[in-house]
């Protein structure tokens, strides 16, 4: 849905059909004084989805608050990956970690579509955490919320999974300040990947090998024009190899899809 779309369905709480259908309605007092609420906060550039306190993301309700980062469409296209990958493992036992879950999306939705998985999920901030935890909750699924700065957990060690999934920040922080206003609602942690924007992939992949099982995947979203740099990142490793890059609907480069090749 548009802009427009998600305020007028959430004022009417009513669906998106019924706004094209209905396309002269009165608003009633409060409903009005809703809007006007509304878009006076939106007015001084605050997200929707922080004014809503809530977003949609694989068809499926998500609570926000300004502790997490805002689901985008994008995320979609590493979790429909993600989903392509879990289907061709034949093993029954699948352990799927999420690193820096935010408001939980990418670990949620992949409990919700593949349901026979044992999920974990790592965020630094015990705020963010608490929302995904209300949104597992929210969406009737059973998800490990561990505290770590990715890896780095007691819960985490000796774990081994069939994959790992990360949409980390990775916005070079000189850049931040460049960005749409909107993005200055929401938490700079989940941003700011450190000077080039890669601190995070450099982290995630040197340690991945030690989480994964043979045979396991690592896939994690990336930035505008980010592969190559990621890609070298992987060239110094003999046990993880890159095995697929994924475009979104603007064509531009995506998802990073990694393959650990043997115990090292
Ligand atoms: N994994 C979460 C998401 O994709 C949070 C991402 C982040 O905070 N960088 O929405």
């Amino acid at each position: 849905m548009n802009e427009t779309e998600i305020l007028f369905t959430e004022i009417l709480n009513c669906d998106r059909f019924y706004l094209y259908e209905n396309r002269e309605l009165i608003l009633k007092k409060d409903r009005s004084s809703l809007l006007a609420a509304i878009l006076k906060r939106r007015m001084y550039g605050q997200p929707i989805q922080y004014i809503l306190g809530k977003t949609e993301f694989m068809g499926l309700e998500f609570k926000l608050t300004p502790y997490v980062f805002i689901p985008r469409q994008e995320t979609e296209i590493l979790v429909e990956t993600a989903l392509n990958y879990l289907k061709r493992i034949k093993n029954k036992e699948i352990r799927i970690l999420d690193l820096g879950t935010g408001s939980g999306c990418i670990g949620i939705s992949l409990a919700k579509f593949f349901p026979q998985a044992e999920i974990d999920a790592t965020d630094i901030s015990d705020e963010a955490l608490k929302v995904a935890k209300e949104n597992a909750i929210l969406n009737n699924v059973e998800i490990d919320f561990i505290r770590a700065d990715l890896f780095n957990s007691d819960c985490l060690r000796f774990k081994r999974y069939r994959l790992i999934v990360s949409n980390p920040p990775y916005i070079a922080t000189k850049e931040i300040d460049t960005l749409a206003s909107e993005i200055k609602y929401e938490p700079r942690i989940a941003l700011d990947g450190g000077k080039d924007g890669l601190d995070f992939y450099r982290r995630i992949i040197k340690d991945a090998s030690d989480y994964l099982e043979e045979d396991s995947f690592l896939i994690m979203e990336m930035g505008f024009n980010q592969r190559p740099a990621i890609e070298a990142i992987f060239n110094g490793l003999k046990d993880i190899e890159v095995i697929k890059i994924v475009k979104d609907y603007n064509n531009i480069e995506r998802v990073i899809v990694a393959k650990k090749v043997k115990n090292g």
